[in-house]
């Protein structure tokens, strides 16, 4: 068998090659959530830096941020806001623009989505530059909640988001590949 210091739900995460476009390598989160014992292992982790102080929320970012971050917060006893793709939420809404590799894109937040002052954890399955996870952090703020920290499934070191995260909130990941 294989290292002990590699988690066992680990193993079941996937490349999937040029997805979705030629040179990226997809990581394939979906046959971890298929498994029982994997998604409880991958939960069971990212939660493990919150347990001594759990946010009043989790924010979790569209799509697989939202099983995750689902999950969590379940896992955490705390609530869950959806900070969704454009055109998603019907109330009334904040965005922020953020660039992409090829472009632009943007995060909504319904504007009354937390009490002012709330703690929330901002949560997504893959970190790669970082700036998906510094627009969803920026919105929150703009909302008036507290972010106290931001938790991956996944960081992709060789992207360096973590150089870039200059944020006081701790940002965590229960793996780097
Ligand atoms: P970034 O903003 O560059 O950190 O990209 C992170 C966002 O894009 C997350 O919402 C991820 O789900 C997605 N993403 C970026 N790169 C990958 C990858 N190699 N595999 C899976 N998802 C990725």
């Amino acid at each position: 068998s294989r290292s002990a210091a590699v988690p066992h739900w680990s193993r079941l995460i996937r490349d999937v090659p040029d997805f979705p476009r030629p040179g990226i390598v997809f990581k394939d989160i979906t046959p971890v959530l298929a498994d029982a014992a994997a998604f409880a292992g991958a939960i069971d982790a990212s939660a493990g830096a919150w347990r001594a102080a759990p946010p009043d929320a989790v924010a979790g970012i569209e799509a697989r941020g939202f099983i995750l971050g689902a999950a969590l917060a379940r896992e955490l006893g705390c609530g869950f806001v959806p900070v969704r793709k454009p055109g998603k939420l019907p109330g009334t809404t904040l965005f922020e623009e953020y660039a992409l590799e090829y472009g632009r894109d943007r995060l909504e937040l319904h504007a009354d989505a937390l009490p002012a002052g709330a703690r929330v954890l901002v949560v997504d399955d893959v970190l790669a530059t970082g700036g998906t996870l510094r627009a969803a952090v920026a919105l929150l703020r703009r909302q008036g909640a507290r972010v106290c920290g931001a938790q991956v499934l996944v960081e992709l070191s060789m992207l360096r988001g973590r150089d870039r995260w200059d944020d006081p909130a701790p940002l965590h990941a229960a793996l780097a590949l």
